[in-house]
């Protein structure tokens, strides 16, 4: 990707960071038909794997983009398990597995599903490194939207009417300043952004663990005839656990590629650690010495679970890593950095397009700061209960003892798995109650677990999906706006009324049928642009109120106001 030039100097939305936060923002801007720049200090996207797993719901996302089945096609090959195992070491012996559907299985079974897993589309297991391609692809694709790579943010300043921003070119020092309406700090967790705010994260980092607690070291390697000396059957994560050194490893290409991360102990420096050295790590994770080629190293701190104080000021938003600090346990980081994405993005087009006064802005954290505490919450669960279970000396023994250890080690990591990585409560389950953006119907919501989501239209949750034909999943027939689900009889024209009269787009959606009734218990539900239900309530309801409380939000100071 070559370096862009001097970006324009007046736009909408200024976006700093190409991650995959930053990247999807500008896609559900440009969507809406709203000028944005986005500007990233970096040549291109992520070389390093990064992410390895994106949820199902962040699925959904793609898929209501028109770019699932693209994501979905890359990465490892179709056939490939995705399942999670744990062994002594890899050429070792296997202690358990959870076994996880291959791409191509997803696609299928997903139709099939209900309860809990009553989606859209299911997780894929597929690298940062593969996704955030795409993502640049679709937003550079897009009318109004201009991405800068080899840019960065120096400061900024918010008046209060606009916000001036300092930009320089990496490669030349060249400076340049950009008014915009709105600028959105997506640049990871040494964000300017947040640090120019003055914000902290609050929350917990420094956690030492036996595992995933202290500094880890990231290999991204090959390793060729990895599939050939390892004797198990393939798997997308790879945990090796002895009493020496334990390690995770994701399959990037299924062919030998792989992102492995392990941890120093207390005494030993990264700075001290050769290129050999770094080789012997991995070797000594797998259990031989096969031949292996470094592509990349890094290190990072596991043991965070942080999040910052305030997620906006004025004109200036955070999302992302900037906003939240995970340990990766749950594979959390990036899919909360996307559900950040869009839920701003639609508020932020809905001020800029004078359809809600710029108090719904102010939802944007009332929104998004709770579920960050809650998933990085649950992200250190994890990563208590990986990394505080230490390995038994003489759990590598070829003996009757050591085989009575990893069988009892194997059980407890098997039940592990399944709490780590079978998460539907967690990725769909993400709640706004209590927000001025939804419309309580005074009905309760259902009990928050990982493990288990139950769908429910009690609004402020995802709206519960349904499958309408072949292939067809009801999300496909929303409007990219807002929809009305017509559930029963009743006239709808009052509501697009209303909703011309605010130039909100509004897509009536008559669904009939006892399945999505009952599904929904009402006549009417009206889905915000994220797919939450906003309200839902008899057929001869008033659209007026509900509208004036969802996008006028009379509870709220209307700061800042829109003009750039
Ligand atoms: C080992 C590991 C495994 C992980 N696995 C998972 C997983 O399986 N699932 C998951 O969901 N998450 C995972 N994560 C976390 C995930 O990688 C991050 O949460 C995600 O990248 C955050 O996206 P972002 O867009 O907020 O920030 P980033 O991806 O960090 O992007 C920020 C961008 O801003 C740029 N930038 C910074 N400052 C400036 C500036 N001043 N001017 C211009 N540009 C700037 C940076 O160069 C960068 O490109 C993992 C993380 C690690 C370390």
């Amino acid at each position: 990707m070559p370096e862009t030039p001097v970006p324009a100097a007046q736009t909408d939305v200024l976006i700093i960071g190409g991650g995959p936060c930053g990247l999807m923002l500008a896609i559900e801007l440009a969507r809406r038909g709203v000028r944005a720049s986005l500007v990233d200090d970096k040549p291109g996207t992520a070389f390093n794997p990064q992410a390895n797993a994106t949820q199902a719901r962040t699925m959904e996302h793609f898929r209501r983009l028109g770019f699932a089945d693209e994501v979905r096609a890359l990465g490892m090959p179709e056939d490939f398990p995705t399942d999670v195992a744990y062994f002594t070491r890899y050429a070792g012996h296997e202690a358990a597995r959870f076994s996880l559907p291959s791409a191509r299985q997803a696609r299928q079974q997903v139709a099939q599903l209900g309860g809990s897993w009553s989606a859209a589309e299911l997780p894929h297991r597929v690298s940062q490194k593969f996704v955030e391609p795409v993502l640049h692809r679709h937003a550079s694709g897009t009318p109004g939207v201009a991405l800068h790579n080899g840019w960065r943010l120096l400061s900024f300043v918010d008046d209060g009417t606009q916000v001036l921003s300092q930009l320089e070119r990496v490669a030349d020092g060249r400076r340049c300043t950009v008014r915009s309406a709105y600028l959105v700090g997506a640049d990871g967790a040494r964000s300017t952004v947040r640090q120019q705010l003055g914000w902290s994260y609050t929350g917990e980092s420094g956690v030492q663990r036996d595992f995933m607690g202290g500094r880890m070291v990231a290999l991204y390697l090959r390793a060729p005839t990895f599939y050939r000396v390892v004797p198990h059957a393939p798997a997308w994560m790879n945990v090796s656990f002895n009493a020496e050194r334990r390690a995770f490893m994701a399959a990037v290409d299924g062919r030998g590629e792989f992102a492995f991360h392990t941890q120093l102990r207390p005494h030993e420096r990264e700075q001290d650690l050769s290129v050999d050295g770094a080789k012997a790590l991995f070797q000594a994770a797998v259990g031989a010495e096969l031949p292996v080629e470094l592509l990349s190293r890094g290190t990072w701190t596991a043991g965070h679970c942080l999040v910052a104080e305030r997620f906006q000021q004025g004109r200036v938003f955070i999302g992302g890593d900037a906003a939240h600090l995970f340990t990766p346990t749950g594979g959390l980081g990036y899919n909360t950095a996307v559900d950040d994405a869009v839920n701003l993005g639609w508020k932020l087009a809905a001020v800029l397009r004078g359809q809600a006064r710029a108090a719904l802005l102010q939802t944007y954290e009332l929104e998004r700061r709770p579920l960050a505490v809650r998933n990085t919450g649950y992200a250190r669960g994890f990563a208590d209960s990986l990394g505080l279970f230490a390995p038994e000396p003489g759990l590598e023994d070829d003996s009757a003892d050591g085989a009575a250890r990893r069988q009892r080690a194997g059980a407890y990591l098997a039940e592990h798995g399944r709490r780590e990585f079978n998460i539907p409560g967690i990725t769909f389950g993400g709640r706004c109650d209590g927000s001025p953006a939804i419309v309580s119907d005074g009905s309760t919501p259902p009990p928050d677990a990982a493990d288990r989501y139950t769908p429910s239209a009690c609004p402020g949750g995802r709206a519960p999906h349904l499958w309408l034909g072949e292939g067809l999943s009801l999300y496909d027939r929303f409007g990219f706006d807002w929809t009305l689900l017509q559930l029963g009889a009743g006239d709808t024209r009052p509501w697009q009324v209303a909703a011309q009269r605010r130039s909100l787009p509004l897509t009536v959606l008559p669904l009939p049928g006892d399945e999505a009734r009952s599904l929904y218990g009402a006549d009417l539900a009206l889905i915000r642009p994220d797919q939450v239900v906003a309200w839902r309530g008899p057929a001869d309801a008033d659209p007026g109120p509900v509208l004036r409380q969802l996008l006028d939000l009379p509870g709220l100071a209307n700061a800042p106001s829109t003009a750039p």
